[in-house]
């Protein structure tokens, strides 16, 4: 039956070419993802983007980068500075800016990179050769090389060459950093709009470094429906957020810098051993044993447990199915505005 189960799935699912974007096979919790992907599904968020940078820390802190080699053209979205500019200039410090990592140089300089969905950091020995067609840049230390690879055939990822502080801070998206604010400043920016809880945690002009992966973390620890609108929230539902965010995130991080034992972290997933639904589809809620549901829509979906979360309510049943015409809104903002316009 599996067997079955299985063939079906391959021959109606065109994965091979956007499996990274939507690792359909993962999902199924079953069956493994025939891509190149595999395991590298899924924005790095804050606390891989932490642990990277924290691994970065002990190896290029204070570390002159010698070369920088760079193989994809799609990769350097900036001309100026020119590339040249940052070799031969001592690493000065690491920022995490949402999901992007910058690197500050000598001379006020700044290479900040975004790992979008598939890319990923390696560490390996000085002056490594480029080979794998996957590799998009090496940045050449004088202990070490770092390695940008990308998986999958799109070319996402991207570097930026910035000089001063203002150039950087352009970049920054500005959502709240959640694990520095109270939980006033917490509510005051998730009220700011009304949106829906899913939506607003993901949205990194109001968080900073939380994506899918997380956020269906962090509301299966809150007990919150993802489809639940933020204005409509009690005080005491946004504290129980507000601890949730806290709680997942330093809890991730804690656990992300334990697998890695020093060293550099390799196999950066967005579905990990452990979570409790993000990627576990039909699977026990760890909570309550209910099958974890989803939510579908064109390239992600949101997992939560009908039971914990939602008062035992489907939210993508077949009535809905129905009501969008057999089809499901492509994006979560076109499905919130559908949301938006029943009573
Ligand atoms: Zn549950």
């Amino acid at each position: 039956m599996l067997g079955g189960a299985t063939s079906s799935v391959l021959a109606l699912t065109p994965f091979h070419h956007t499996a990274f974007r939507n690792c359909w096979s993962r999902w199924q919790g079953v069956y493994r993802c025939p891509a190149p992907c595999q395991d590298e599904c899924g924005m790095p968020e804050l606390p891989d983007i932490v642990v990277y940078i924290e691994a970065l820390q002990q190896r290029i802190a204070h570390q002159r980068l010698e070369r920088v080699r760079i193989a994809s053209p799609f990769l350097l979205r900036t001309a100026n500075p020119p590339l040249q500019s940052v070799e031969g200039k001592n690493v000065q410090r690491l920022r995490r800016i949402g999901k992007r990592i910058a690197v500050g140089l000598e001379g006020h300089l700044w290479l900040v990179l975004h790992l979008m969905i598939a890319g990923r950091l390696h560490w390996r020995q000085p002056g490594v050769k480029l080979t794998s067609k996957q590799t998009l840049a090496a940045f050449d230390f004088l202990h070490g090389s770092l390695l940008l690879t990308e998986a999958g055939s799109e070319r996402r990822a991207s570097l930026h060459v910035l000089q001063g502080d203002a150039a950087l801070a352009a970049l920054d998206p500005g959502g709240l950093e959640v694990l520095e604010a109270r939980v006033e400043g917490f509510a005051a920016r998730l009220m700011a709009e009304n949106h829906t809880l899913k939506r607003a945690l993901t949205d990194p002009h109001l968080f900073s470094g939380i994506g899918n992966a997380y956020s269906d973390e962090i509301l299966h620890r809150a007990q919150l429906s993802p489809v639940a609108m933020t204005q409509r929230l009690k005080d005491e539902e946004i504290e129980r957020l507000h601890a949730a965010v806290r709680a997942t995130l330093i809890e991730w991080t804690d656990r992300l810098r334990a697998e890695a034992q020093g060293q550099f972290p390799e196999g950066v997933t967005a579905f990990r051993d452990g979570m409790a639904v993000h990627g576990r589809y039909s699977q026990p809620c760890p909570r309550c044993g209910a099958k974890i549901q989803r939510i579908r829509y064109a390239s992600n979906e949101t997992n939560y447990c009908a039971v914990c979360q939602t008062g035992g309510k489907l939210l993508a049943d077949r009535g809905l199915s129905r009501l969008l015409k057999q089809d499901w809104p492509r994006t979560l903002e076109e499905w919130e505005s559908l949301r938006g316009a029943k009573p």
